[in-house]
Order: C-alpha cells, then structure tokens, then sequence
C-alpha cells in the first residue's frame, strides 16, 4: 500500500497517481486543472510532480508503487512525462495541445474547457482498472 499506511479498501483496487506539468502557459495550467478534476471524479489523485523530480524519497517510492501513472502535459514538449521517463517510469501520456487546445501565454484562457478535456482524457482511460482513491474508499 502506498507509504505503507493501511486502508479501509485493503489493497482491493489499483493505485492511479496523476502528474500534471503545470507549466507557464495557459495549456500548463490547464493540465492541473484537468488533474483536479480528474481526481474529484474519482480517476486516481493527483501526485507531485515537482518533488518526483526533486527525488523526494517517499514520492519517488509511491510512483514506483502505483498500479497506474497518468501525465497529463500541456504541449508536445511533454516536461512531466519525461521527469517520469528519467526515473524509468512509464505513464500513460495526455498531451492537451493534441486534444484541440492551442498553446499560449495567458494563464487563465481555456478555464471553461476544463470539463470538457477532462472528459476526454477519461475517454482514453483503461476502463479495466479498478481504481482505489480516497473518495472511494480508501483511506490511503
Ligand atoms: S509540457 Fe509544455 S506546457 Fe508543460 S511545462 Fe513543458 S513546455 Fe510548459
């Protein structure tokens, strides 16, 4: 179980940890806020990138651990996907550039999108898992 903790699920399902790059462009900030969303549906819960790549121990050990990893990038330069990659991860990768979204520079632009992206990463989801969050039961 992830950090060694007990939960109410006993293991009964599949750890799902969700990246986002959160990068500086509208598309940056869009990833995070499809990860919220992802994680309040109920897809997995979201993980911090920035200490994955800071090596943070406990981080590093729970990526490691997870049944599942899920990225979700802003552009095709892909930054959390290849902090993963760097530590021999391999995630499922979302890239929001490919689903429609033109990068820019303004960090709010594309906030009523946020559903409808997160929908769409759903859709390209293994719906063969049976993923344990929080929100379901696990107190992890
Ligand atoms: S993937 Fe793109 S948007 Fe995200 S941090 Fe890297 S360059 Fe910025």
């Amino acid at each position: 179980m992830v950090d060694g903790k007990d939960c109410f699920c006993k293991g009964e399902g599949n750890v799902r940890i969700i990246y986002a790059c959160a990068g500086a462009s509208n598309v940056g900030q869009l990833s995070n806020d499809v990860a919220v969303e992802l994680t309040r549906r109920g897809e997995g819960r979201m993980g911090c990138l920035v200490g994955l790549a800071a090596n943070v121990s406990t981080m590093v050990q729970n990526a490691k651990a997870a049944d599942s990893l899920l990225v979700i990038d802003g552009c095709g330069v892909a930054c959390a996907r290849k902090v993963l990659e760097g530590k021999g991860l391999i995630p499922d990768s979302m890239i929001l550039t490919e689903m429609g979204v033109d990068k820019d520079y303004d960090l709010t632009a594309g906030k009523d999108r946020v559903h409808q992206l997160a929908t769409k990463v759903t859709d390209g989801l293994d719906k063969s898992i049976n993923i344990i969050t929080p929100g379901k039961g696990c107190g992890f």
